[in-house]
């Protein structure tokens, strides 16, 4: 029986059953689960017939985003995936949101066949987040950033494969956002509504993109490479990363051990918590993370949020205290030493050289060309450290601007509105 048919047969049950599904999908040969769910004269009608066609399934279909949880914490993988627990956290909900309403967007582009065209957006973002159970306090956030992407959003209708259709391969289940099949490559795009752009080393260890190329290549095979394309939707950013057919056997190997996690894990009975990025956004009863003994590791709450970064500024301040003192009396008494740490005044030898007497020695040794390959060498001078220089010749700036070398990071700190990390008024 395919999965289809298995679908289609249990389309004629009470919604309420559909939770069950993921029960037997992971887990359909365990009898005394099979037992205990199916209380009801229609739960047990239904278990009895799906129980029966699950046994007949060799292969469970397992989803990228099951696959994705799993690869992250067993614990949320086994709550979300067997157990049938929502999460409902706003991470997801606005995720949810914003990407119906895009899916609508190309969806009535390609139906006018036009690239791009805002009247369109407008009503998609209407007819898409009509079809989703998004709170009010996040409408407004998901149309900013819905109309931030549609402004620059250009649909390529020439090479258009498919967008948000659930693609089946082997038994495992994938929906990206947007696929484009050109001749020289398969591209695709996957809209994030992240605060932070992921690095591009962060980005080749994604599990999605991985899971979605691998998939890729095996459902639409034939293309000289394949592209994921991150569309970080809040930041503007984009950031693609290019795989060659030659990868599938090690992108198999990554998704063959995530499977094998998830075997061993249901013949053990033994489904760990692992605390990592995921728990930024999970929102479920976790024995490690709410355990008061432990630090936070996640807000699963704007409230939350804030009562923990009043939280952190409060401990900052307490910390710059207590460090003060502990220098003092240091100073008068000495080293302190606590769990093999020592607190100690230690000498810092600072070194720097005014910038006239460098150029003279330069001189004299006859070596003003050392710095002629200074870009091919990585030798640079941060902005930072001429600000002095700049302040007295702001021209400078200017004169300096064809060779700027810029690079965005993100530094994670506390500072009043309208005052730069330096302390200036921005
Ligand atoms: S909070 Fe973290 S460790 Fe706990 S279940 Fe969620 S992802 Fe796993």
């Amino acid at each position: 029986m395919t999965v289809k048919e298995l679908k289609d047969e249990l389309a004629t049950y009470p919604e309420d059953q559909f939770v069950h599904v993921r029960v037997w999908m992971s887990d359909f040969a365990d009898d005394d689960r099979r037992r205990s769910v199916g209380q009801s004269a229609a739960g047990r009608r239904w278990c009895s017939v799906a129980y029966r066609h699950i046994k007949e399934m060799t292969v469970p279909i397992l989803r990228r985003s099951a696959m994705e949880a799993a690869s992250q914490c067993l614990y949320r993988y086994k709550a979300l995936w067997i157990d049938g627990v929502e999460d409902q956290s706003d991470y997801a909900l606005r995720g949810i949101a914003f990407h119906a309403a895009a899916n609508r967007y190309i969806y009535l582009l390609l139906g006018a066949g036009t690239p791009q065209d805002f009247d369109l957006a407008k009503i998609a973002f209407l007819e898409g987040i009509a079809t989703v159970p998004i709170p009010g306090r996040l409408i407004e956030e998901v149309r900013l950033l819905f109309d931030r992407w549609a402004e620059h959003f250009a649909l390529d209708l020439d090479h258009f494969l498919t967008a948000e259709e659930r693609q089946d391969t082997e038994g495992q289940v994938f929906t990206p956002d947007l696929v484009y099949g050109r001749p020289h490559e398969l591209e695709i795009r996957d809209f994030k509504t992240f605060y932070v752009a992921l690095t591009e080393a962060q980005a080749r260890q994604d599990w999605q993109a991985r899971f979605y190329v691998r998939n890729a290549m095996r459902k639409w095979p034939g293309f000289p490479s394949y592209r994921f394309t991150f569309e970080f939707v809040r930041l503007g950013k984009v950031l693609s990363l290019t795989f060659s057919p030659d990868e599938l056997d090690a992108l198999d190997r990554d998704v063959d051990a995530v499977l094998g996690m998830i075997q061993h894990a249901t013949t053990t009975g033994i489904w760990p918590a692992t605390p990592g990025s995921a728990c930024t956004y999970c929102t479920l009863r976790c024995p490690l993370v709410d355990n008061p003994a432990v630090v936070p590791q996640r807000f699963s709450s704007p409230q939350l949020a804030q009562q923990g970064a009043a939280l952190v500024l409060a401990a900052e301040q307490m910390l710059k205290v207590a460090k003060k003192t502990l220098k003092a009396y240091c100073v008068a008494n000495g080293p302190i030493l606590v769990n093999g740490v020592e607190w100690a005044n230690r000498p810092v030898e600072e070194r720097r050289y005014p910038l006239d007497a460098l150029m003279e020695v330069l001189r004299s040794r006859n070596l003003l060309g050392a710095f002629d390959q200074s870009a091919a060498q990585g030798l640079t001078i941060s902005h930072s450290a001429l600000s002095k220089l700049f302040r007295q010749f702001p021209q400078l700036v200017e004169d300096l601007s064809p060779f700027v070398q810029s690079k965005t990071s993100y530094r994670f700190s506390a500072r009043k509105p309208g005052v730069g990390d330096d302390g200036e008024d921005e």
